[in-house]
């Protein structure tokens, strides 16, 4: 029997077939809007099976028409992003913002009921309160911690819950790493899912990359990436994407062929190479994420640290949905200063090597301060609730040596200490 490969020794290699592009080892850029048809009865045929007119013969492959429905590149990159988490298909796009956007606005319609997980991405959260409920689409937000039955309590007492027609949640929660249960999540969605009407799971898992948290292995229906972070992985690009069974991507791409926001040849070229590096980058950096974790724990200036890998029994349900559904502790850290604003912005504007950015899952290190930079659009009390408070810095571990980041960091929080002893 052939021996199953991993992904990471795909990734040179799936979907490409060299002697279609003059022996070429890599997938050149196919900067094309257009390709040419052998016959009108060969372009006929095309059509009919990118429109879903007729199923594809035994055999047929999807022929090449126009760059807006689909390219070499994109899906070629398409075939290798499913690999990882054994997911039938996969649409690519110019953004996350595009890919969860897409993906809201195909699955849901006026009247239906979105019920989401709280605190999302910043642009996921305007999306959803301020443009979805544009089109009379009722939504309706959890926190981290309450159960299921709580939950679905929230939902009957909304009086929408024959309405509801998606769940999507984000986890681990950005930035405090917060984790909601996908398992749980999927069973919420089965309780008011109908003979005649299921309830789609939706899960945003750029946190932890497609290396860390398979979210469909656990009940996820879709999948979600800002593939400009882990996938991408070096601050060079802005890409998205979304995996799903056949039937629920043909539905996506079925949307993005009109709302024309597919990704360009260019994109799918560079993340095409960065998949390449994907497994070797984030074992670099889950590796460095815990050295630097163990640092700032010990750390004197250092108040609370929020990471995968600190979680203990005493933490409860926390702890055990860590081991059920993340594979390492990430490569996010955010961390508590003593002190306030004054005190984080000193730190963060001392840092050398340590990049102030916002972004995450590059080979660089970044570091921001999402009280008023990411999280500057939160309303205020659910920032306290949530405790993403002045006093927080939000790193985003690197691929450098785990040693320069430690010696920046630890430079850095020297700061506090001369300008105490000055007081
Ligand atoms: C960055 C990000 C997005 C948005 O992706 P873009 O590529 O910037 O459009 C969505 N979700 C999460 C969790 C993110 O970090």
């Amino acid at each position: 029997m052939k021996k199953k490969m991993k992904p990471e020794s795909l990734m040179m290699s799936y979907g490409y077939k060299p002697e279609l592009s003059e022996g070429s080892i890599k997938c050149p850029i196919f900067q094309t809007s257009t390709f040419v048809f052998k016959s009108a009865e060969e372009g006929k045929g095309f059509f009919e099976v990118a429109y879903g007119l007729r199923e594809k013969n035994k055999g047929e492959e999807t022929g090449l028409i126009y760059s807006r429905i689909n390219n070499p590149d994109i899906e070629i990159l398409e075939a290798r992003l499913t690999l990882w988490e054994e997911a039938e298909d996969c649409a690519v796009f110019e953004s996350g913002m595009a890919a969860i956007s897409t993906v809201l606005l195909e699955f849901l319609k006026p009247g239906d009921l979105l019920l989401f997980s709280s605190p999302l991405y910043g642009g996921s959260d305007h999306f959803i309160k301020k443009i979805l409920t544009k089109f009379n689409i009722h939504v309706l937000d959890f926190k981290v911690g309450q159960s299921k039955d709580e939950i679905i309590k929230l939902v009957n007492q909304s009086g929408l819950a024959d309405n509801l027609a998606m769940i999507y949640i984000e986890t681990p929660a950005n930035p405090t790493n917060h984790l909601i249960d996908i398992e749980g999540s999927k069973e919420i969605a089965q309780h008011f899912s109908k003979p005649d009407k299921e309830i789609y799971l939706a899960v945003d898992n750029t946190y932890l990359g497609p290396i860390w948290q398979h979210p469909m292995k656990l009940g996820a229906d879709l999948v979600l990436y800002s593939a400009t972070k882990y996938i991408g992985g070096h601050s060079d690009v802005i890409a998205g994407a979304c995996l799903g069974n056949k039937a629920l991507i043909k539905r996506v791409k079925g949307l993005r062929t009109f709302l024309g926001n597919m990704a360009s040849p260019n994109t799918g070229w560079l993340l095409l190479r960065s998949l390449e590096t994907l497994k070797v980058r984030m074992d670099a950096i889950a590796f460095n994420a815990d050295k630097v974790a163990a640092f700032l724990n010990k750390h004197q200036a250092v108040e609370k640290v929020y990471f995968l890998g600190n979680l203990t029994e005493k933490d409860g349900e926390q702890f055990h949905i860590r081991n059920r559904q993340c594979l390492t502790n990430g490569g996010m850290i955010s961390f508590d200063v003593k002190g306030g604003e004054k005190e984080a912005f000193k730190v963060l504007n001392a840092l050398k090597l340590i990049k102030l950015a916002v972004s995450l899952g590059s080979t660089e290190s970044l570091a921001e301060h999402p009280a008023t930079m990411t999280h500057s659009d939160v309303d205020l009390q659910l920032k306290q609730e949530l405790s993403i408070t002045e006093k927080m810095i939000r790193l985003s571990v690197g691929v450098e040596n785990y040693e320069d980041i430690i010696h920046d960091i630890s430079q850095a929080l020297d700061i506090l200490k001369t300008n105490k002893k000055r007081n």
